[in-house]
């Protein structure tokens, strides 16, 4: 009988298949302890089971080595930390040697206190490791027992899991599964973010699926809209055929637009630039034809760390990202670090009692001067190599880019002096994100090069709207009419001022709302490489100068509704959609 479930997008495309539903390798076990005598012999095993799980993983890795997405082996290497985690490994010993606990039990009251220190966190990608951490136990616990992963996966099967860790993903699609259907999981997690790069479609968060499924039974998925059908009708299955001419569709036109330039139907030029976070982002900007990165996020050097990384290893990573650009402008962004991306290294403050408001982003660079001057140096020395742009997050006014400028130019002399090359005239600029900023742009205006805007925080300051609050909905949106006027006016100001203005939160990177950008008059997007075809191929059907003459209209709008239809009656045509 036919059945339909509704779960999340993660990774689109449409399948086709038979379900193979994989019951979870609960962890349940109960208090169990071992006779001193049988201690040692008890670490022996819980040894030999880690090795085993770190000499497969080792394998796997060279045997992936060059078949996959570089992410692959990001994951990978962050779960190989996971399996060096002294937290992890010393507290498994403590409990099997002082407490006496067997292996599996002390495994099981390790997972549930390290993934509820995950949960507690208000980063969501923080969050969203908790799957790492399971995964990881999982397999340490599958080893001790010898056991492995069942059988592997058959062409023409749609996997239902509880959660499919990436590495698994990717062997998957060798073994021609078609599609992954979980019932945790969330969009951000690694294994949807590997499924977006392998192309692989993907659904997740259909909870109790598992129970209303069996073996078997014929499956269609769409990894867009996240629907789920059971022993699908003719209606459903010429719905799934539709949908596969047209991603293939879609796929064949943007990879075509990877050399085409970013210019409007009447031919105006736009930039786009790229969003990254990992030497693996800067290659795909590069390979998609991004005109530079417009954002490159430093947290990400920091926030796995315990050791905050020295000026020398910042220089490499730093000089490394110019490098792949060959020349294109690279927007390298201070390090953007607080309370609310939960670090390790000890410098944001613990337990603030508001995060968002806290001391973050150049506050706390501004609080701990040697982080700055490190960074900076790093930076500098980093500009010989390309075209580097300086860019200061949480701005709030002036005084804070006139500080970085003169630490800048105190920090280029000394450099200089020790015979470091430093590029002449580098370009600082504002992040506006912070209401204040955006709202008195004419007092800083006068002393940044260009404007990024930040609409992910912009959005949560205008809005009292917590950007990590799922519970808030729709409270937290850039449709509404006062974030539409604030970007209009960033961007206005820009222009009188002959500073270029990016928009580089996540706004930029969805293709609906280009057009709106378009027409409150943004001409540089900075944006995730997943969705850089998908936008140059919506700039490159828009019409500038009609849009704009639609902007009076989009003003008028006076809620989100009649934002939205005004969207909806600018979408452009694309050809061949
Ligand atoms: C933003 O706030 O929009 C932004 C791009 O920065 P982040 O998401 O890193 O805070
Ligand atoms: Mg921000």
């Amino acid at each position: 009988m036919r059945r339909q479930f509704q779960g999340q997008g993660a990774s689109r495309g449409s399948a086709l298949g038979r379900a193979w539903v994989r019951l979870p390798d609960v962890l349940e076990v109960g208090e169990q302890h071992i006779a001193a005598d049988q201690v040692d012999a008890e670490l022996e095993r819980l040894h030999q089971a880690v090795g085993r799980v770190r000499a497969e993983m080792q394998a796997l890795r060279e045997r992936l080595q060059d078949a996959l997405a570089p992410e692959l082996g990001q994951f990978l290497d962050l779960h190989a930390l996971l399996l060096e985690d002294p937290e992890l490994l010393q507290g498994l010993d403590e409990a099997i040697r002082g407490q006496q606990l067997s292996a599996d039990y002390a495994l099981h009251l390790q997972r549930e206190r390290i993934t509820a220190g995950f949960r507690a966190m208000d980063d969501v990608y923080f969050r969203s490791r908790v799957e790492d951490v399971d995964q990881v136990i999982g397999r340490i616990h599958a080893s001790l027992h010898a056991r492995h992963d069942g059988r592997a996966g058959m062409a023409g099967e749609v996997l239902v899991a509880e959660t499919v860790p990436p590495a698994e993903l990717a062997q998957l699609q060798q073994q021609g599964v078609v599609a992954v259907v979980t019932t945790g999981g969330s969009p951000l997690s690694h294994s949807a973010i590997l499924a977006r790069s392998l192309h692989l479609p993907m659904v997740v968060g259909v909870p109790g699926l598992l129970q209303r499924l069996s073996d078997g039974e014929v499956l269609t998925v769409d990894g867009t809209s996240g629907e789920v059908v059971a022993a699908p009708g003719p209606a459903d299955l010429r719905r799934h055929r539709e949908r596969r001419r047209a991603v293939a569709r879609e796929l064949r036109a943007l990879r075509r637009l990877r050399r085409e330039p970013t210019r409007t139907l009447d031919g105006v030029e736009i930039g786009l630039y790229a969003n990254a976070e990992s030497p693996g982002d800067v290659a795909r900007a590069h390979a998609l034809g991004a005109a530079g990165i417009g954002l490159y996020r430093t947290e990400f050097l920091f926030l796995q760390r315990t050791v905050v990384p020295g000026e020398d290893e910042q220089f490499h990573a730093y000089r490394d990202v110019l490098l792949a650009m060959d020349g294109r402008p690279v927007t390298i962004r201070l390090l953007d670090l607080g309370a609310d991306k939960a670090d390790r290294t000890g410098l944001a403050l613990r337990d603030e009692p508001n995060p968002a408001l806290g001391l973050r982003g150049i506050r706390l660079a501004m609080a701990r001067p040697a982080l700055l001057e490190t960074q900076l140096r790093a930076l500098l020395r980093a500009s010989a190599y390309g075209r580097l742009r300086i860019l200061v997050p949480m701005v709030a006014g002036r005084e804070q880019v006139r500080h970085v400028r003169t630490v800048i130019d105190r920090l280029s002399v000394e450099l200089r002096t020790a015979g470091h090359g430093v590029a002449e005239g580098i370009q600082v600029g504002a992040m506006i994100e912070v209401p204040a900023a955006a709202l008195a742009l004419s007092t800083l205006i006068g002393d940044v090069d260009f404007l990024s805007i930040g609409t992910n925080d912009l959005v949560q300051y205008l809005l009292a709207a917590d950007r990590d609050n799922e519970a808030l909905g729709e409270f937290y949106t850039p449709l509404h009419p006062a974030v539409l006027r604030v970007l209009r006016d960033v961007i206005r100001t820009g222009k009188v001022h002959g500073r270029p203005v990016s928009v580089c939160g996540e706004l930029a990177g969805d293709p609906d709302l280009s057009p709106l950008l378009l027409a409150l008059g943004l001409e540089q997007f900075s944006l995730h490489p997943a969705t850089l075809l998908d936008v140059r191929q919506v700039l490159r059907a828009c019409d500038l100068s009609r849009l704009r003459a639609r902007l009076p209209a989009l003003m008028r709008a006076p809620d989100r509704p009649a934002i939205e239809r005004w969207i909806t009656r600018q979408q452009p045509r694309i050809e061949g959609a």
